[in-house]
């Protein structure tokens, strides 16, 4: 696109700090069931489906998590059969070894560092084996202390479509963003931006006609 058009673009719409409240408003009268999409019944049912979730989506981790959390329902659980068969057990998620060997570390790590219980803020979170930021991010929002904003693909493109961010990095684009979005939204937001995405805002063909936010938008083709 060229320069000046976008230039042009941005000025129609207005700052990012004008738009930014009703870009969360608007999107959350639309999608009011915005959620994590990963099912669980625990706080560590929920930090093993978002290690799983690594590089593949959140209905083939919820295809393997029934069976999965009727085996294992303790830290020591997971420690108590070999690898090789957490492996077997996790398969259909991909990258099995590494998922099966961050999660033993991560088992053992909880035992002996946190009583066994999975810990709610981020710094103590990312201590844990195969835990990155992201991670930590989801699980930390999730557990009622989001200490950050989750950047995944759908908040990464829709972020740069909606002109909040000139990043590409996703550290870079989380750090935009705490900036922007007022820290009682910090939770939500990646949520609405995820389903916004996955229902209009689509990767390859954006439904801008049907919008809610396309005056918002500075990349809107309406
Ligand atoms: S106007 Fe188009 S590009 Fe902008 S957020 Fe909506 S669907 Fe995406």
């Amino acid at each position: 696109m060229p320069r000046s058009y976008v230039h042009e673009a941005r000025k129609r719409v207005g700052p990012k700090k004008q738009r930014i409240g009703p870009i969360i408003d608007r999107l959350a009268v639309e999608y009011t069931d915005a959620a994590i999409a990963l099912r669980f019944r625990s706080p560590l049912e929920l930090l093993v489906s978002v290690m799983l979730s690594a590089q593949t989506t959140d209905v083939n981790v919820n295809r393997v998590t029934p069976a999965l959390f009727e085996k294992y329902r303790t830290p020591e659980d997971y420690l108590a059969v070999p690898q090789e068969e957490l492996e077997r057990d996790i398969f259909p998620t991909g990258f099995y070894h590494q998922k099966a060997k961050a999660l033993r570390g991560t088992m053992q790590m909880l035992i002996e560092d946190f009583d066994g219980e999975v810990p709610t803020r981020l710094e103590e979170l990312v201590r844990l084996p195969g835990v990155a930021r992201k991670t930590g991010n989801v699980v930390a929002a999730e557990l009622g202390e989001p200490e950050g904003i989750v950047v995944d693909t759908h908040v990464r493109r829709l972020s740069q479509r909606l002109g909040l961010t000139r990043q590409e990095d996703p550290v870079k684009i989380e750090r935009d963003l705490i900036r922007l979005v007022p820290r009682a939204d910090w939770g939500r937001f990646p949520h609405l931006l995820i389903w916004h995405g996955r229902r209009v805002c689509i990767a390859r063909r954006p439904r801008c006609d049907d919008c809610v936010i396309n005056d918002l938008c500075p990349s809107s083709r309406v």
